[in-house]
């Protein structure tokens, strides 16, 4: 960590002194100190790579670790054993924090430059929620720590939020009513780059198209069988076919999560794992309809049945421009990465594998980037919550300028000092952020203000229907239910 540059900016920012008395310095040395601690428990999860809704361990280490520093915790909640939240204090105002730590399917990778083979089609954090679930928690503890020492009032929350990767667990946890009082909510995201934003990102649907036919042998009796993965293969080619069709913002995907067991048998049972993607939540549902049309052609041109397994819906993010603002001033304060000779060599050999002609520099981790509107292409239950709280959020760099998250390198940097910098980066935000709105009422009504202008005239509602519940087996794709 740079120090001193991080005492000239934060003087100027907060001069020098927290509302709360304690130099800021202190404060940070304090989590500095808590820093062998926290990469521990964030190389547990790394190395338990446990996806969506099966995070047995990864929950309970944090709630463990919650529950041990003093917090209320509610395990379960939303009908999800792997949700909980973490309570401590009473009264306003409430300020939440979210943690994530699912795994991806098949991502399994050793924290080195090179790829490895596949052993097994283990997880693996390509998405950093190990160092996400880790660098929240570290937080509430710290700031949880701050409340008593100040005899500060209000509410923290730590909400431990399973399956962000399609699950949508906090779908159903918007849905509980587990948000309901909160006035703000605070957010990280691992990336490759320093960032507060007002970017938003695209709504997102996706769902199990499974179709069903007639099993024969595919050579001795081929017309006594319905081909279940000629359903597919329709489908999957009306769905192609659309992308041209569709509006210019539009992101489609599949994988086929079954295709039959053996060429010689005609598979009777198929599934495509399908995401649609759009800006806007109501041209989505649109392209979705169509999607649906492409899966009632195939299953029509084969004499298959067909079923739909609705298993993730999210909303696009709202930005948070008093929330943007004030996660902007405190990650200038903290500032960004800048890596050892060692990682510096561990990035000269894992960089080379990277698809793209040109690979910004180093350095650039060392920047916080400036607070842009962008336009992104991923999808987060973030959303879900940024329409019913006002919800602020900031990336940090765990993995190096260039490298894409839901990669192999990704896993890599995340087990590695490059990850665990970007957490203590965001461990340091957000508990200067989170400290902050504890002691200045006027930030907690800016971001109200800021989320009643931004949503003014618009409303998301999920797509889920009522009786639905969380799809707690989504990993298990392609086995019949
Ligand atoms: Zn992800
Ligand atoms: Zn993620």
């Amino acid at each position: 960590m740079r120090r001193s540059p991080f005492l000239t900016t934060a003087m100027l920012v907060i001069g020098g002194v927290l509302p709360t008395g304690l130099a800021a310095d202190e404060l940070l040395d304090r989590i500095d100190a808590q820093r062998p601690k926290y990469v521990e428990i964030a190389s547990k999860i790394w190395r338990w790579a446990e996806v969506g809704y099966r995070e047995v361990q990864s929950s309970s280490l944090l709630a463990d670790e919650l529950e041990a520093a003093g917090f209320r915790v509610n395990r379960g909640v939303a009908e999800i054993p792997t949700a909980f939240v973490a309570e401590f204090g009473s009264g306003k105002p409430v300020i939440g924090i979210l943690a994530e730590y699912d795994a991806l399917p098949g991502m399994e990778q050793e924290a080195v430059p090179t790829k490895q083979p596949l052993k097994s089609n283990k997880a693996g954090h390509a998405c950093g929620h190990h160092l996400f679930g880790t660098a929240s928690t570290w937080s509430a503890i710290t700031v949880k720590e701050e409340l008593v020492a100040k005899k500060l009032q209000g509410t923290l929350r730590l909400y431990g939020c399973p399956a962000e990767e399609g699950g949508s667990g906090k779908v159903f946890m918007v849905r509980s009513d587990l948000f309901k009082d909160c006035d703000v909510v605070l957010h990280w995201h691992p990336g490759s780059e320093n960032r507060a934003g007002l970017e938003t990102n695209l709504a997102n649907i996706s769902g199990k198209f499974r179709f069903r036919g007639k099993a024969a042998h595919a050579a001795g009796a081929p017309h006594q069988a319905r081909s279940a993965l000629d359903a597919v293969m329709l489908f999957a080619h009306a769905v192609d076919l659309l992308r041209e069709h569709v509006p210019q913002e539009t992101r489609l995907h599949y994988v086929i999560t079954n295709g039959g067991n053996a060429p010689n048998i005609v598979p009777d049972f198929a599934e495509v794992y399908m995401y649609a993607r759009h800006p806007d939540p109501k041209t989505l549902d649109g392209i979705w309809t169509r999607i649906e049309k492409c899966a009632e052609g195939g299953a029509i041109a084969t004499e298959t049945t067909r079923s739909l397994e609705l298993v993730g819906n999210t909303a696009n993010l709202l930005p948070n421009d008093a929330l943007a603002k004030l996660l902007d001033k405190h990650l200038r304060a903290i500032g960004g990465v800048t890596y050892s000779a060692e990682e510096t060599a561990f990035a000269e050999k894992l960089r080379p594998s990277l698809l793209r002609p040109e690979l910004p520099a180093l350095t650039d981790a060392a920047k916080v980037k400036s607070i842009g509107e962008d336009q992104r292409y991923g999808s987060t239950d973030v959303g879900d919550v940024s329409w019913a709280v006002p919800t602020g959020g900031f990336s940090t760099a765990c993995v190096f300028p260039g490298v894409p998250m839901h990669s192999w390198q990704a896993v890599a940097c995340g087990g590695t000092t490059v990850g665990h910098k970007g957490m203590v980066i965001a461990a340091k935000t957000l508990t200067l952020a989170t400290l902050e709105l504890f002691n200045d009422p006027k930030q907690v009504a800016a971001a109200r203000e800021s989320f009643d202008k931004r949503r003014a005239g618009k409303s998301y509602q999920t797509r889920f229907p009522k009786e639905q519940k969380p799809a707690l087996n989504y990993r298990d794709s392609g086995i019949a239910p």
